[in-house]
């Protein structure tokens, strides 16, 4: 099964890409995650997106695009996948179908978890004082002067791909503001119902 959780910073994406791949036995392929990793390793990628990071913008297209490209080659994600936090412009969602055709695979799905701006603020404010509180490291990304520009990239260069992936017929909507486990069934009742996935039930 393979699938694009999309979704505003904040929204919940993390956690329910994590509760997917617990009940899917998919890895979750997070771009944010995977960037991180190369700043802390201090790999040249790393050095070259770190201060875009911290500012909140996007990362050039055809890195984000390359390194997702190169981890679906990974034999883990051979059955499927959940990518989080990419595609986050048409560009990179033109490019994923690209990159996926020429592997004759395509999307099965795609889940939006949407949330209203003021409950994001929230959340993010509630974000960094726990785990400030826990005495862990604050992301540099969740204060809220940087938090703003995320949404606004969000708002310009993000909405539009939900709208790529409706006129495709592949949307699947769930209210983000519900409660964690509440949100996961709905994702999981969306999946369930996919055509593609009761086609593979009925053969198996
Ligand atoms: P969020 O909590 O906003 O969903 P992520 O952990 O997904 O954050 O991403 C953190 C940062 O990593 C983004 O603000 C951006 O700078 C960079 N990034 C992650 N994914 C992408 C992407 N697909 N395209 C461009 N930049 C990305």
């Amino acid at each position: 099964m393979r699938l694009v959780l999309l979704g505003p910073p904040g929204a919940g994406k993390g956690t329910q890409a994590t509760r997917i791949v617990d009940r899917f036995s998919i890895p979750q392929l997070s771009t944010g995650d995977m960037l991180r990793e190369a700043v802390a390793e201090g790999t040249e990628q790393g050095l070259r997106v770190k201060h875009i990071m911290d500012r909140g913008e996007l990362v050039p297209d055809d890195v984000v695009v390359s390194v997702v490209a190169g981890r679906i080659d990974h034999s883990d994600a051979a059955n499927g996948f959940i990518l989080d936090g990419f595609p986050r412009t048409v560009v990179q969602a033109e490019a994923l179908d690209q990159e996926l055709a020429a592997r004759g695979i395509k999307l099965d799905a795609v889940l939006e978890l949407e949330v209203d701006e003021d409950a994001l603020l929230d959340r993010i404010r509630g974000r960094a004082e726990e785990a400030a509180s826990r005495g862990e490291p604050v992301r540099p990304d969740d204060n809220p002067e940087v938090f703003e520009t995320r949404l606004h990239v969000y708002r310009e260069q993000t909405a539009p791909v939900t709208e790529y992936y409706r006129s495709k017929g592949l949307l699947n909507i769930v209210d983000g503001l519900q409660p964690i486990v509440v949100v996961t069934e709905q994702l999981a009742a969306a999946l369930a119902a996919l055509p593609s996935l009761q086609i593979r039930s009925e053969i198996q």
